[in-house]
This record gives structure tokens, C-alpha cells and sequence, in this order.
């Protein structure tokens, strides 16, 4: 397969000690939930290295923390074989300033270097708010690159005023040592029923044109052991985005022997909603799919109705060259160790707490 991975977002269990509504995987507590051996997870950073414009490696879930103390001797092995490393996790366990910055202090002396944290309407019935606000203040003190994932839909009741107007909090938002970004909380096997408002579906769906930055770019493993082409919150509904069983064959092996597809280099370069559009003017029986805020949920309106890639193959684009070109010339192109600075300087630019103030009037219907 022609690609140019950075990253590899290892999601080491789909046991979560919370159990949110619409949770991507369906994660809660339950032991029975699948997670990758520990051993396994060290073989597959040490894999990665045979693929070398890997440069992080993401370690998710589920809830990456409930590996223990296991988590700490994974982020020395991604440490010791050059690349870098994130967590992204709901916080549970930092109960206070100084309990969250004494589990993270042992971290970033492995080598850590970033730390994702989400919260919201949803995280909140298992996770205190604060909580996440302890592990960004503790994990900002430490050095590391802090972001917060704020879910967003019509009914949040999430108090965002609250949240970033804590005195203590505050001024580690107002100095970009913590970067808050909303997210579309998207919809899966939950009970509630969500909506997004017609302004905040528009701004996200301005926000497309760019693409899928992660297809081919993020290469995912599920607890399963299965290569996945992109770390999207619908990886598991998508069967053409599984790649191979790493029960079976190495990461390399998988990765050289994928086959190119197309379909996945225009979602890459132009997103899914382009290939949307363009299947509906070959089929327009095909619906709009308008309803949707997240790309991902783009994308598996995309990849679940058969008509679209019926009506691709039907009809190639007459472009399909010229984009095939694009993406090979864009994979001579090296990755650069500053890439993660640069997109990080690029999300603090975008991510002010005013702006995703103004995205929060647009996209909550107030009670
Ligand atoms: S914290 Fe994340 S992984 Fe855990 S249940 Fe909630 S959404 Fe799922
Ligand atoms: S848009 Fe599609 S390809 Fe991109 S991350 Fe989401 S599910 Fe994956």
C-alpha cells in the first residue's frame, strides 16, 4: 500500500472505567471487553520501526490507564525505539492536583509527551470535570502538550463557562498551555437522542473541505489485533478500513501488502463528502446525508450505502489520475520532526476559548 504513516494509535482495550452514552465502541467497565496482551502491545511499538515515517504512537482505548503500571513500561519501550508518545483518557485518575501530577510525573519520566483528555455531557456522569482539569494542569506543569476534547450536539448541558472560568484553570487556557477543542459527539448505539443545529452541521462541514487528515496518515490496531487505515471514531463499522490481522502477520507485512485504493487517497485528499457528491450525481437516488457533523459520521453514511462505491466504479472520476498524482507527489515529501509543533502551534491558533465559545452558541440550543 502507498502510504506514509506518522502515527500508530494503539487502542489497548475497549474496557473503559466509564460507560458513556454513544461511546464509539461501547466501552464500560466490563472485563469481557476485548484488550490487546500487554507483551503484544510492546511487540507492535517495536514493529513500528520497521515503518519509518512512524514518528508517534497514540495510546488509547477504551481507557489506556487501566493497564496499571503497565502503561509507564509501554511508554519507556515507545521512548527507547525513538518515537513519541500521547495518552488520550478520560481522567478518572487524577483525583486531585497532587494524585494526577504523581501518575504523570512517573510517565514523563519514561518519555510521555502529550496528553489528551476528553470531557462533557457524557463523560461527566462517570468523571468529574475536575478531575480532567487536574491531570491538564498537572500534565501542562510537567511539560506536555495538553488538549481537552469538550463533547458538543443541540442538548449539551455541559457548563462551558463554568469549566473555563475557574480561576486555577484559567490562566493555563489564557496561556495555550491547555488547548480546548470542541468535537461533534457523535451518534452510535446510545440511548439519548442527538441533534446538531443547522449552523454548527454548516461549520462543520466547512471545516471538511480539507479532507480525512487521518486515513493512511493514522494507522490504528484494535483490541482485536486488527491494522485499521485510519483512527476513525468508526473504525469498527467500516470493514473496508481494516487492513489484516496482526494475529497472522507483522504490522510491516501488513501495511506492504494492503492494496492502493483509491477510494480511501479522495477521502485522504478531499474527504468523504466529496466522494459523496460525486457518487450522488452519478445515482441520485443516494440521500444528501446533511445531517451530519462529524466526518466520521460522513464517512459511514459513505462506506454503508452500497450505491456510492457502485456508483465510483461505475463511473471513475475523470480526476482520478490527477489526485492519484497528488497523493504520490505528497508522500515524497518527508515528514518533518516539527510536524507535530507545527500542527500544534496551528490548533492553538484555531482553538481560543472564545472561539469555541461562539462554536458552542451556534451548536447548543439553550433550555
Ligand atoms: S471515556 Fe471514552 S472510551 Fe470510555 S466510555 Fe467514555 S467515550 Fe468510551
Ligand atoms: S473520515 Fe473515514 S477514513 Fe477518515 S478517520 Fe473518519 S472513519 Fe476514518
Amino acid at each position: 500500500m502507498l502510504a506514509s504513516p506518522h502515527t500508530l494509535s494503539i487502542i489497548t482495550t475497549h474496557r473503559c472505567t466509564a460507560a458513556c452514552d454513544h461511546c464509539c465502541f461501547d466501552c464500560t467497565p466490563d472485563r469481557s471487553h476485548p484488550s490487546i496482551p500487554v507483551k503484544n502491545i510492546h511487540r507492535y511499538v517495536e514493529q513500528a520501526t520497521e515503518i519509518k515515517s512512524f514518528k508517534l504512537v497514540v495510546l488509547t482505548g477504551g481507557e489506556c490507564f487501566l493497564l496499571g503500571r503497565d502503561l509507564d513500561d509501554v511508554v519507556s519501550t515507545i521512548t527507547r525505539n525513538g518515537l513519541k508518545s500521547r495518552f488520550v483518557s478520560n481522567g478518572y485518575w487524577a483525583t486531585s492536583p497532587k494524585v494526577a501530577r504523581r501518575r504523570l510525573e512517573s510517565l514523563v519520566s519514561r518519555g510521555l509527551g502529550e496528553a489528551n483528555l476528553s470531557t462533557g455531557d457524557a463523560h461527566m456522569a462517570y468523571v468529574k470535570p475536575e478531575y480532567v482539569k487536574y491531570g491538564a494542569m498537572a500534565a501542562a506543569d510537567l511539560g506536555l502538550t495538553v488538549f481537552i476534547m469538550l463533547e458538543l450536539h443541540s442538548q449539551s448541558r455541559f457548563d462551558f463557562e463554568a469549566f473555563v472560568g475557574d480561576p486555577v484553570f484559567r490562566p493555563y487556557l489564557e496561556s495555550k498551555k491547555v488547548i480546548i477543542q470542541n468535537s461533534p459527539w457523535m451518534r452510535f448505539n446510545g440511548e439519548k437522542q442527538l441533534t446538531y443545529t443547522r449552523e454548527y452541521v454548516q461549520e462543520m462541514s466547512n471545516g471538511r473541505v480539507g479532507g480525512c487528515s487521518t486515513v493512511l496518515k493514522v494507522i490504528a490496531i484494535t483490541p482485536t489485533e486488527s491494522v485499521v487505515s485510519c483512527c476513525g471514531l468508526t473504525l469498527e463499522q467500516i470493514e473496508e478500513l481494516h487492513l489484516g490481522s496482526l494475529k497472522e502477520k507483522t504490522l510491516g507485512e501488513i501495511l506492504r501488502g494492503a492494496p492502493d485504493d483509491f477510494i480511501k487517497v479522495w477521502i485522504h485528499l478531499q474527504g468523504p463528502d466529496a466522494v459523496l457528491r460525486y457518487a450522488r450525481r452519478i445515482d441520485p437516488s443516494i440521500p444528501q446525508y446533511d445531517d451530519t457533523a462529524h466526518i466520521c459520521e460522513v464517512c459511514r453514511c459513505m462506506y454503508h450505502d452500497a450505491r456510492v462505491v457502485a456508483a465510483v466504479m461505475k463511473s471513475p472520476p475523470p480526476f482520478m489520475g490527477d489526485l492519484m498524482r497528488q497523493y504520490v507527489m505528497n508522500l515524497a515529501q518527508p515528514i518533518a520532526e516539527t510536524q507535530f509543533e507545527t500542527s500544534t502551534a496551528a490548533y492553538k491558533e484555531v482553538c481560543s476559548v472564545n472561539k469555541m465559545r461562539k462554536m458552542r452558541a451556534t451548536a447548543a440550543i439553550p433550555v
